[in-house]
């Protein structure tokens, strides 16, 4: 299967093609069928073809798909109120994906600068992380593969190590333009890393934020929408932050992202400082209110029994071969003792879906709803692979 020309071949895509989906499921045009432990990198969080979701969208583009927001949008007012219960937070915008959510976050913090009297307002923001592929997002990133060839970068952030206190207060005492930190709860693209002392490392940044009145602004664009085992994953360090931007799980496939505020960043966006043409459709509210419906219907909380039974699998299954597993509810980093990209092909010829990232860890991100048989099959079919390709034999033949 040759990739057509006529695509910018701005990814290196695999030579298979899915063309319906059940569950955890994926089918390819031959019928084979596929174990999706990618979820549509961390979107399908109710599993491919969830019948809630594709009523409600069928239902509402028969009734009105779009009106802009020189109107009010009344899905868009109650979707709004149902993530601000859930979260705690006091305001939603509405935009289409995870970059346009942290651009609103990005000029949030520059409003909050310039409310102080700071005209160079400075985001700190994280190694390895990943933000987006806007310019401003793209430069908040923490991999400089993502930045290269797109300089001059954007002006205002400083880049800390994860998981480094020290370096933020050190940031702190030599630079008085900080107005706020970005950060991810748990790093996901760059393989699933978790700060030592798990959610509390976002307690710690909390206090720092309050400690000098910045912004604490938490990209849950990943973690959010139940898939470390609680909505967000703030939730497990008993806080609040001051910005948050999710997108990914919150439309179950259907692009929406959103942003939301409370604290010190609520009052800051005012009519003309932010805009979006399509952000907060009455589709796309109709699509995030059942996706958010399903996701609160037991299935955040089967998120976190089914990680730790998969945690459990894998530790049992490799433990002995020197894997260990990092992560969150269904946020799982499976570390290898080698690189093991070859592993994408190897199980995909075998039925199963995966992601490699940072060479040697397995990034499982299946959808939330899977069931403790399925979730049995998964460790024992990637173990199985798992055990064959670290085996000395592999070495020899590869
Ligand atoms: C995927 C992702 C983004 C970017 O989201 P897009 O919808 O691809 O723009 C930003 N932050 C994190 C943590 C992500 O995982």
């Amino acid at each position: 299967m040759t990739a057509p020309i006529t695509l910018m071949p701005t990814y290196a895509r695999q030579p298979v093609a899915f063309v319906r989906g059940e569950g955890i499921w994926l089918y390819d045009s031959d019928g084979k069928r596929y174990l999706d432990t990618t979820a549509g990198i961390a979107v399908c969080g109710l599993g491919h073809a969830h019948p809630g979701v594709a009523k409600a969208i069928a239902e509402q583009a028969s009734t009105l798909v779009h009106t802009s927001n020189l109107y009010r949008v009344p899905l868009q007012e109650q979707l709004a109120e149902r993530l601000c219960a859930v979260s705690g937070m006091s305001r939603a915008f509405f935009g289409n994906s995870g970059a346009e959510a942290n651009e609103a976050a990005i000029k949030l913090a520059r409003l909050h600068g310039y409310s102080k009297g700071i005209e160079t307002p400075t985001i700190i923001v994280m190694e390895n992380s990943f933000h987006g592929r806007t310019m401003a997002t793209l430069t908040a990133t923490g991999n400089a593969k993502i930045q290269e060839g797109f300089g001059p970068l954007v002006q205002g952030f400083e880049r800390v190590p994860f998981d480094d206190l020290e370096a933020i207060k050190a940031v702190a005492a030599r630079n008085p333009n900080i107005v706020a930190i970005l950060v991810e709860p748990i790093q996901g693209e760059s393989g699933v890393r978790t700060a030592k002392a798990g959610f509390g490392y976002l307690k710690s940044l909390r206090e720092l934020c309050d400690q000098h009145d910045w912004l604490l602004m938490i990209d849950e664009i990943q973690t959010g929408n139940g898939r470390t085992g609680r909505y967000f994953a703030y939730q497990h360090a008993g806080i609040l932050p001051d910005v948050l931007s999710t997108a990914k799980g919150l439309g179950n496939g259907f692009p929406i992202g959103a942003t939301l505020v409370s604290g010190r960043a609520t009052e800051l966006f005012s009519p003309g400082k932010h805009g979006t043409t399509y952000g907060g459709t009455p589709l796309g509210c109709a699509a995030a209110l059942a996706t958010m419906d399903g996701l609160l219907d037991g299935v955040v909380a089967n998120a976190e029994v089914m990680g730790q039974r998969i945690r459990d699998g894998f530790t049992r299954e490799l433990g002995d071969l020197g894997v260990y597993v990092e992560g969150a509810g269904l946020m799982l980093g499976v570390v290898l003792p080698k690189p093991c990209t070859e592993l994408v092909a190897l199980a995909r010829e075998a039925g199963v879906l995966l992601i490699v990232s940072a060479e040697n860890r397995i990034r499982l991100l299946p959808p939330l709803i899977l069931t403790a048989a399925e979730s049995d099959e998964l460790v024992s079919r990637i173990s199985a692979l798992a055990r064959a390709f670290l085996a000395p034999s592999h070495e020899a033949r590869a």
